[in-house]
């Protein structure tokens, strides 16, 4: 029997007008925890119907918001009794890095479809176990890359599959910020890494889905340049040049010590174009490329393609629609595991003992 089919209607939670939607669990309600939850609310889709914090007092506030009985809020020690809790039937990891494999194994052993935030997790065989434990009980696993969903993201490859910059040659990307002293994110236990797992795979996956091929080659570097106590368990800077089978090659760039709005540009035979952000609003899409000698060149200037940006709708949609539909998502956990198994090999040739 198929997915679909086992989740007949009466399992999970209803829209009001009868119609399927379905029941999430929020497990870490932190900042992209109320991302997507908002995301949740404003979509037609899917519904928040359990919470897992360890702060009760903020999980009944949240749960007062979304609806959600207080019954379905449970602790990270007693989370594994959602498995009896029909009205939810997948869930979204949103906790620190270092957390996604654990709580997407118990969650998948509870019987749930799991949407789990990037990075995958922090070493190689974490995501494996991932993979293979959502296998076993025949469950779905996401990652959620949100910009496979988003319109900008989609057109930038559209374009450059429809050939219109030509035979792609180089691309060069950067993402990076300056990261607070006291962060999670600077913590090695809990992240894996350095701005690379957490800003920098969003370059890294670009050039994955840009090209539409695998990376083969790599060279890279990693630095800490500020000596202030906040980077003595993971690196600042991390740079680094991948070449793909046909020749294409990308330099990428992350950092937690400064500011680097986040950017791509892909360079072609006919000309280039440039996607501005990788975050949750505000993508622009430049483009300049002429169709041959005497062509008028094209100018493209598309700031926020989408006027109300729903990229957590988009993605709450998407894997709603894969359980319903009984589909692969387009950003299934091989996905995830890829962009780990790329890391392993940047940070290697940088030198780091890393995943
Ligand atoms: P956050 O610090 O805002 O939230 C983390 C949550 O985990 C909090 O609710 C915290 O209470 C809980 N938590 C449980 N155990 C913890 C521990 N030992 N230490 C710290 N927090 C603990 O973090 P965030 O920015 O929401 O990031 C969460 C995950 O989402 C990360 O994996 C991050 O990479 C990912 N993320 C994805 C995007 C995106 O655009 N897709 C954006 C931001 C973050």
């Amino acid at each position: 029997m198929g997915l679909a089919a086992q989740m007949l209607p009466g399992v999970g939670a209803f829209a009001q007008s009868g119609e399927r939607k379905v029941g999430y669990c929020v497990i870490g309600l932190g900042r992209i925890a109320d991302h997507f939850m908002r995301g949740v609310k404003e979509g037609s889709t899917s519904t928040i119907t359990g919470l897992v914090s360890g702060h009760r007092d903020k999980a009944e506030r949240i749960a007062a918001q979304y609806g959600v009985p207080k019954s379905s809020i449970y602790s990270y020690e007693d989370m594994d009794k959602m498995r009896e809790n029909k009205a939810i039937d997948a869930v979204y990891v949103a906790l620190p890095n270092s957390m996604h494999a654990e709580y997407t194994i118990r969650s998948a052993k509870a019987g749930k479809h799991v949407l789990c935030e990037k990075p995958m997790c922090t070493s190689v065989s974490d995501a494996e176990a991932m993979i293979a434990a959502c296998k076993a009980a025949n469950v779905k696993l996401m990652i959620a890359y949100r910009l496979h969903y988003e319109p900008t993201t989609l057109r930038a490859i559209k374009l450059i599959q429809d050939g219109a910059v030509g035979q792609v040659q180089s691309i060069v990307s950067a993402n990076g910020f300056n990261e607070s002293a006291g962060e999670w994110r600077l913590n090695k236990a809990l992240s894996g890494g350095g701005p690379l797992m957490d800003v920098g795979i969003y370059c890294l996956n670009a050039m994955r889905y840009l090209t539409r091929e695998e990376p083969v080659k790599f060279a890279g570097f990693v630095s800490t340049i500020d000596k202030d106590g906040r980077f003595d368990t993971v690196e600042e800077n991390t740079s680094w040049t991948m070449q793909f089978p046909s020749g294409i090659q990308a330099s990428c760039t992350t950092t937690y010590g400064g500011s680097m709005p986040g950017f791509y540009r892909v360079y072609g035979s006919k000309g280039w174009l440039q996607v501005d952000e990788f975050g949750y609003q505000g993508l622009r899409l430049t483009a300049r490329y002429s169709q041959g000698r005497g062509s008028p060149a094209t100018t493209l200037d598309e700031p926020n393609l989408e006027k109300d940006p729903k990229q957590f709708v988009r993605e709450a949609d998407h894997f709603t629609e894969c359980i319903l539909k009984d589909r692969a998502p387009r950003t299934a956990g091989e996905e995830g595991l890829l962009d780990m198994q790329y890391m392993r090999e940047i940070y290697r040739v940088a030198g780091v003992t890393a995943l």
